[in-house]
């Protein structure tokens, strides 16, 4: 055994030895040739680097701030720092396809680059939804855009807080008071609204509970929120609770808050027109997909596959079921306000003139009749008095109470929330400030 071991570790030196041979002899060929450049070449070459360098700082795009200013719309603001239509449309609908933009607020900055040779020439858009996700499209050399996004980490957790309305303080001034976003205030006054009469009914010393899901980046820049629960308890008021439901789908029209009898917590509004809501154009100045014009646009787009069913928003009469060039298929009712919704662009309607229809009753199907760039529900509400309205600005829900697996559903989540006020009562609170009785506790959410 020992003597096999020693024949290869013979073996094994030789080899080494072998290698050691080949390595020095390659070295000395190395040295052999030594090809030192002169000091003109030497020159030549960094100014060689010198100008590559040039030419890559030069390649970078000449960015632009482009501000939406009160009223601007995504294409005057694109224009507002040289984009002529073609790009301006360009950008527009890459961006329709990828980000869902919201609504422009006064101020709101984007980022174009342009070609530092060909400046006329916009190469890059930047948009930042928030501090933890940026939005790019970038131009290729075709001249076609691609979309890229860079996302940080954020961290979400649950934030229960519980406090007592002090004299003089309304509840949606506590809420905000103690540090609750803008935004989530008007969801969870909305909400309580319904049951709770606060102009004559609240009074000091009652209790108010709010549960959100909050996601934040670096812990404190707040991202976006959920209320996922609102609870309020007065002297003059029963006590009133609202859970949030949502379904799978993040875009279904039933995701709204409830009662855990599964009442809808809105105010008698309008019923949704389809049962999953993508909103690809709003209600208000824009440039036409086809006709490339800037022209008022006088209701809301909602992206659907032909055939989607539409459902009247409130019950009424047909007081128009045709077919004309630009509308395609279109059908109106007139409601009891004397208010009419229309629908246009149908593959098909289900009504005839003169016809009364329920609320939430089939009128048609999604289609792309008449000037319609796609497939899209254009709803568009006109007033008693003959004009048009911001379709958004009226409360709609899909259903005033959920019904059968619906409902079997909230009761599934409700008990998930009320698990969660599990957790938050085993964590410390922490008390947000002496003149208002609230306090905050949180917890990672799972
Ligand atoms: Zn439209």
């Amino acid at each position: 055994m020992a003597r096999i071991k020693k024949f290869f570790l013979i073996l094994l030196v030789s080899s080494i030895w072998v290698q050691i041979i080949s390595c020095d002899e390659q070295e000395v060929k190395v040295v052999e040739k030594p090809n030192q450049p002169s000091p003109e070449a030497q020159l030549a070459e960094i100014q060689n680097r010198i100008d590559s360098l040039k030419n890559f700082i030069s390649k970078q795009p000449i960015l632009k701030a482009a501000k939406v200013e009160p009223n601007y719309g995504l294409f005057q603001t694109l224009q507002s720092v040289g984009l002529d239509l073609k790009q301006s449309l360009k950008i527009i609908n890459t961006l329709a396809d990828t980000v869902e933009l919201g609504v422009l607020k006064a101020g709101q900055i984007f980022w174009v680059g342009f070609d530092p040779i060909d400046t006329s020439k916009a190469v890059l858009f930047r948009y930042a939804e928030n501090p933890a996700a940026i939005h790019f499209l970038i131009a290729d050399y075709a001249g076609e855009w691609k979309y890229k996004i860079t996302e940080n980490p954020v961290s979400v957790r649950y934030a229960l807080y519980e406090g007592v309305l002090v004299e003089g303080k309304t509840l949606y001034n506590t809420l905000r008071d103690i540090g609750i976003p803008q935004t989530m205030v008007g969801v969870v006054a909305g909400v309580l609204e319904c049951k709770v009469s606060f102009r004559t009914d609240a009074r000091a010393g009652d209790e108010f509970k709010v549960l959100l899901k909050e996601t934040r980046f670096q812990d404190s820049v707040w991202i976006n929120g959920n209320v996922l629960y609102a609870g309020y308890n007065g002297s003059k008021v029963k006590h009133s609770e609202a859970f949030m439901y949502q379904e799978a789908d993040p875009k279904s029209s039933y995701n709204a808050h409830y009662t855990e009898e599964g009442e809808a917590l809105i105010h008698s509004g309008l019923r949704y027109p389809l049962d999953r809501l993508h909103i690809t154009s709003r209600y208000g100045y824009r440039i036409h997909p086809v006709t490339g014009a800037r022209a008022f646009h006088n209701g809301v787009d909602y992206r659907g596959a032909v055939g989607t069913p539409v459902y009247a928003v409130a019950d009424g009469v047909i007081v128009r079921s045709s077919y004309d060039d630009a509308n395609g298929n279109h059908v109106a009712i007139k409601h009891s306000d004397n208010s009419q919704s229309w629908y246009l662009h149908l593959s098909q309607r289900g009504v005839g003139m003169g016809q009364r229809v329920r609320s939430r009753q089939i009128i048609g199907k999604v289609g792309n009749t008449g000037r319609s760039s796609g497939p899209h529900l254009h709803l568009a509400i006109k007033q008693p008095s003959g004009s048009w309205m911001d379709p958004l600005l009226k409360k709609m829900i899909a259903t005033p109470k959920l019904e059968g697996a619906k409902f079997l559903a909230l009761q599934e989540q409700i008990k998930t929330i009320r698990s969660i006020f599990a957790r938050t009562d085993r964590a410390e609170s922490k008390n947000i400030s002496d003149s208002l009785f609230a306090t905050v506790k949180w917890v990672e959410a799972d």
